[in-house]
């Protein structure tokens, strides 16, 4: 029997750059599952359809086919149609489009059962917004990793400058908190703690720091 472990949380409290680094170190292949929201979001964008328009978004996704690959280094792909758009879904646009999208029941039920089908067949770490409540609900250990949003505006911000794109603090740290609203308050999957989750906040730890106390909370609770 495979082993899951579900991260979840909002939008840049570090999930993926945190939860990869834990992966590799435990032996677990990571499971991005926003990377295949912003993978539909981004198809809606090239198609000039509105991502919360749902019978458009609806019928969209009938030439719609998503899966995940890896790269040499094991680094997970996602592949949208046969096109590797990995660095193409990084940008703030995607990201609006990806939480707008991810709002729609029929696309969730479209990816549910890929991810499912990932945790069947290999140990994973994923991570996202239901993966405890609803994606893998009998996972061994549920994690809820979060930070406050100053922080994780300031930390997509800087990431963001340093890919060289142009923008602004105070548009990031807007963005974060209206992510965080559409994603807490939509009425299907909405992003919460599972009761039987373990609550990890690096508000104040450094990368490293937020790296180590997740291996550590993975090793102790998966006994
Ligand atoms: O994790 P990431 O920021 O890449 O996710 C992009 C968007 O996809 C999120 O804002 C969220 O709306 C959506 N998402 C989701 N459920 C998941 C993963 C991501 O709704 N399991």
């Amino acid at each position: 029997m495979s082993i899951a472990i579900a991260i979840d949380g909002p939008a840049g409290a570090g999930k993926s750059t945190i939860a990869k680094a834990a992966a590799k170190a435990l032996g677990f292949i990571y499971v991005d599952t926003g990377a295949m929201y912003r993978a539909l979001g981004l198809f809606a964008l090239r198609n000039i359809i509105e991502p919360d328009d749902k019978d458009s978004v609806k019928e969209l996704l009938k030439r719609a086919e998503v899966s995940l690959a890896r790269n040499e280094k094991g680094e997970q792909l996602v592949i949208l149609n046969g096109e590797d758009v990995s660095s193409l879904i990084r940008t703030e646009q995607v990201s609006m489009a990806a939480s707008k999208i991810s709002a729609i029941p029929e696309v969730r039920a479209f990816l549910l059962s890929l991810q499912r089908d990932m945790a069947k067949t290999y140990d994973v770490i994923m991570d996202g917004r239901d993966i405890g409540t609803v994606v893998l609900p009998d996972a061994k250990v549920k994690i809820f990793l979060t930070a406050s949003a100053e922080i994780r505006a300031r930390r997509r911000y800087d990431e963001l400058i340093a890919k060289g794109e142009n923008v602004v603090y105070e548009d990031v740290l807007a963005d974060v908190i209206k992510r965080d609203d559409n994603d807490m308050n939509r009425p299907i999957a909405p992003l919460k703690p599972a009761e039987d989750s373990i609550l990890v906040d690096t508000s104040e730890l450094t990368l490293q720091e937020s790296i180590d106390l997740l291996i550590n909370t993975i090793e102790v609770n998966s006994k």
